[in-house]
Formats: C-alpha cells, sequence, structure tokens
C-alpha cells in the first residue's frame, strides 16, 4: 500500500466519518495501487467507483478508524470479484478423470501439469497418469516426459501423431490400466490461432474433460486477461491456473481474469520446482495486489469473531505445565473458528510477525489430531502422562482413531514442541520479541 495512503489512514484516528473528498483522495491511491499492479484501467474506473459508492454508505466498525473501514471495503470488494472461497478440483463421481489443459505456449502448461499430478497423488490420494498430445515439437514430448519420469508419474505418449489419435487411445489406456485421473498436454502457440483453437475443441470433445484448465501467466499482466477470455469463448474453460506467481508481479492478472472471463482461478503456479502449486485464495491476493499486509492483518483482527480474552486465556494455558490434550482440542476449535493460530499470537504484541512460521499447519492434520484425541478416555485427555506410559494404551487409542501408532507418537511430540515453544516466547524479554518478530 503506498506510502501515503497508509499516513492519510492513520491521520483519519479519532474521525466519526470521512468526507467525499477524503474518500475521493483515498480511491486516487487504491486507482495508482490497482495500475502498478497491472490491473485494467476500465476495471479499476469501475472498481473505484463502486467502492467509493460502499464507503459512503458504510457505517464505521468499532475499533477500526475510518479509513481503515475504507481500506476494508476495498479489501472485501477485491475478495468479492475474485469470488469468495477457493475451488478446488472436479473429479468425476465415478470412473476416470479427464483433466485437459489449454493455453499459451511457454504459459507453463507442461510445468503445471507436473505439479498437478504430484498435488493429485499426494492431497487426493489418487493414481494419475499423463496423455502427451503437444505433437507440435517432439521436446515438448521430452519434457513431459521427462517430468513425469522424475515424479513417478507414467507418461503416455506416442511420439507425432495425430493428437485427437493419441488422446483417444491414452484414454483408453488408463481406462483399462485402472488409472483415477488422467491429464492432458495440449499444443499451444505463441499467439491465439485457429488450427490450434480447432485441435483443441476436438480434443475436448473427446475427451469430455471433468475439468478444462487454462494456464495464463501472470507475468503478462492485463494482457492475460485478453487471451483468458480467447480460450474461455471458444473452448470453455472450468478453471485458471495462473503460473508465474514467483515473478516481481503483484497479480492483478486475477482481477483482471476474474472480471473480464468470469473463469474461477483454481491455482497459483509459483517457481518451476513440482511443489510450488497452491490452491488460489481470493483474500490471499487481494492482499497481494493492494499491497498491504500488515494493515489487513490489523482490520482482520479487529473484525473477526474473537473473544480477545478467550484467546489470552488460552495463551497462558499453553505456557503453564497442565497444558493437556482438552486444551488442545479447544485451541483447535478456536483455530477453526479464527483461522490460525498466527491470530492468537497476534494478540501477544511484538508476536504477530511470528505467523509466518507457524501458519502452515495443514488442515487435514487437524482432523486426524481431532479423531485421535476424541479415541482418549477423558482421563488421558487430562493426564497425557497416562499416554506416555503405557504403549497399550497408545496402541488402543491408535485403533480407536484407525490411524498408526506412529500418528499418535507424533501428536504426543507435537503437545510437547508446543509446551516448550510457549515456554520459550514466556521466558524472552521485550527485546528478543521485538527482534523475533522483525525476522
Ligand atoms: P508450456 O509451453 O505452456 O507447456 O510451458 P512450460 O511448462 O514449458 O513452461 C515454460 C517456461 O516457463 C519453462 O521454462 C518453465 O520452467 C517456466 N515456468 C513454468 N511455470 C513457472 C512458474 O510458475 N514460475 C517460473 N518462474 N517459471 C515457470
Ligand atoms: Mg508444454
Amino acid at each position: 500500500l503506498s506510502d501515503r495512503l497508509q499516513m492519510f489512514v492513520r491521520r483519519t484516528t479519532g474521525r466519526a466519518a470521512l468526507t467525499e473528498k477524503d474518500i475521493d483522495e483515498m480511491m486516487r491511491e487504491v486507482r495508482l495501487s490497482l495500475l502498478e499492479a497491472d490491473v485494467n484501467f476500465k476495471i479499476v474506473k469501475q472498481f473505484t467507483n463502486n467502492v467509493k459508492e460502499q464507503a459512503l454508505g458504510e457505517k464505521i466498525l468499532k475499533g477500526l478508524n475510518p479509513g481503515q473501514q475504507v481500506v476494508k471495503v476495498v479489501h472485501d470488494e477485491l475478495k468479492r470479484i475474485m469470488g469468495e472461497e477457493s475451488v478446488g478440483l472436479v473429479y468425476a463421481t465415478s470412473g476416470l478423470t479427464k483433466i485437459m489443459t489449454i493455453g499459451l505456449q511457454g504459459s507453463g502448461k507442461t510445468t503445471a501439469i507436473g505439479k498437478l499430478g504430484l498435488w493429485i497423488r499426494k492431497k487426493d490420494k489418487k493414481n494419475v497418469m499423463f496423455i502427451a498430445a503437444d505433437v507440435y515439437r517432439p521436446a515438448a514430448i521430452d519434457q513431459l516426459k521427462t517430468i513425469g519420469k522424475s515424479l513417478g508419474i507414467h507418461v503416455y505418449d506416442e511420439g507425432i501423431k495425430d493428437a485427437r489419435v493419441i488422446v483417444k487411445n491414452g484414454l483408453a489406456y488408463a481406462k483399462e490400466n485402472n488409472y483415477d485421473v488422467v491429464i492432458i498436454d495440449t499444443a499451444g502457440r505463441l499467439t491465439i490461432d485457429e488450427d490450434m483453437m480447432q485441435e483443441l475443441k476436438d480434443v475436448k470433445e473427446l475427451a469430455q474433460p471433468n475439468d478444462v484448465l487454462l494456464t495464463v501467466d501472470a507475468m503478462m499482466g492485463q494482457e492475460a486477461a485478453n487471451v483468458a477470455k480467447s480460450f474461455h469463448d471458444q473452448i470453455g474453460a472450468t478453471g485458471v491456473i495462473l503460473t508465474k506467481m514467483d515473478g516481481d508481479t503483484r497479480g492483478g492478472a486475477a482481477l483482471s481474469i476474474r472480471e473480464i472471463s468470469q473463469i474461477p482461478i483454481k491455482f497459483t503456479s509459483n517457481g518451476e520446482k513440482m511443489d510450488t502449486l497452491e490452491a488460489f485464495h481470493p483474500d490471499r491476493m487481494a492482499s497481494r495486489i493492494l499491497g498491504m499486509g500488515d494493515m489487513l492483518t490489523l482490520i482482520e483482527e479487529v473484525t473477526s469473531n474473537i473473544d480477545e480474552e478467550e484467546a489470552k486465556n488460552m495463551m497462558e494455558k499453553m505456557m503453564s505445565d497442565s497444558y493437556n490434550y482438552l486444551d488442545l482440542q479447544k485451541q483447535f476449535k478456536m483455530i477453526k473458528r479464527m483461522g490460525s493460530i498466527s491470530k492468537i499470537l497476534g494478540f501477544i504484541p511484538g508476536l504477530g510477525k511470528m505467523k509466518d512460521a507457524l501458519s502452515n499447519v495443514d488442515e487435514k492434520q487437524f482432523d486426524i489430531i481431532s479423531v485421535i484425541i476424541n479415541s482418549m478416555t477423558e482421563e488421558e485427555r487430562k493426564y497425557p502422562e497416562l499416554i506416555d506410559k503405557s504403549s497399550r494404551r497408545r496402541e488402543r487409542i491408535a485403533k480407536g482413531a484407525g490411524v498408526q501408532v506412529a500418528d499418535v507418537n507424533r501428536l504426543r511430540e507435537s503437545l510437547v514442541q508446543q509446551k516448550q515453544m510457549m515456554k520459550k516466547f514466556a521466558n524472552m524479554d521485550e527485546n528478543q520479541l521485538e527482534r523475533m518478530s522483525k525476522n
């Protein structure tokens, strides 16, 4: 967020409301910010007009100054345009799931296929195969095969041949060999071209894909939206993978794509390594586009329905010796409600920025842990040492939860680690906390 906007927001502290002139001044900064993120100017204009209207009518929330309130309106509107929730893959209800990728040459299609294959196998535990149907460049086939090999994912190819034939045979092969998911790599050109579109249409007709994912290079900025629209109008896409988000782009393409073609952005691709695919999160993207992480965190804290008192109590409990599985369970419920442990930490001065380190806790992991705690007796939850002492108890709990004993042990370790970590915080003085929050 521009320094001037920050300053402006600070200046509004203590004021009851903003004048229209104030809001206009803020909108000018927001406009610049969006243009800098390479959002299409028409969209920017429409957006700021829209936000201005809302901001004029908005009641000021307790805890926010009028300037922050306007920033919140801006952020919410961005989020709304990009879709409130992240949208996942579409799987066939039975049989083979077919995913087709489309996109310009160089947009990151083949790379994204590799990442997606890994994602599907790892997160959704499905057996994936690729079909090499980008038949114009032998190098393209080799590239996919190299990626497949590195991941241990089978690549169906017939060399250079009609793409339609390869896709047809590849799908038959996948069914015969009981694959759950196939991802089809297709040909792109440097620019949109009739032959390419016809071939893609044919492949789509033939494969009847559950998902048609369009890769778009985020570094293209607003031009990305036009490319997306052409593909969508002619082929029909069900989702976008926004690639090369590891570049220095602020991601304005995400907004333009959504606004112009309406296709949901499902993933972002963030590098050349295979494990750099991420589900698309509209709220994070909104923050990135505006470049105002810090202020938004503040706004979130004020507006989320957190019981601050409860969070503080939990912190104290975590630092005490009697911290047990019941507390852990309560903490999880809180985290579920609040979104992350980072917010709890946010209430301790100086620890707000620790959040990155701690926000990596996997959602699925929560579910496993909940099941394990549910399989404990009330006593065991209260006195963790009962479990520490008895392998019979650990086995019984694992069995009840339908997990491995190793999972139970991991949970025991994490309880211990949390206690240790919290103790460390508790023993730090102000300066140490300050330093820690800075890096
Ligand atoms: P395709 O022609 O659409 O199949 O594109 P490729 O997958 O071959 O990617 C084109 C180039 O962009 C390659 O050099 C990739 O390594 C690179 N690339 C793809 N995705 C990303 C990404 O998310 N980040 C970065 N930095 N490079 C990428
Ligand atoms: Mg390719």
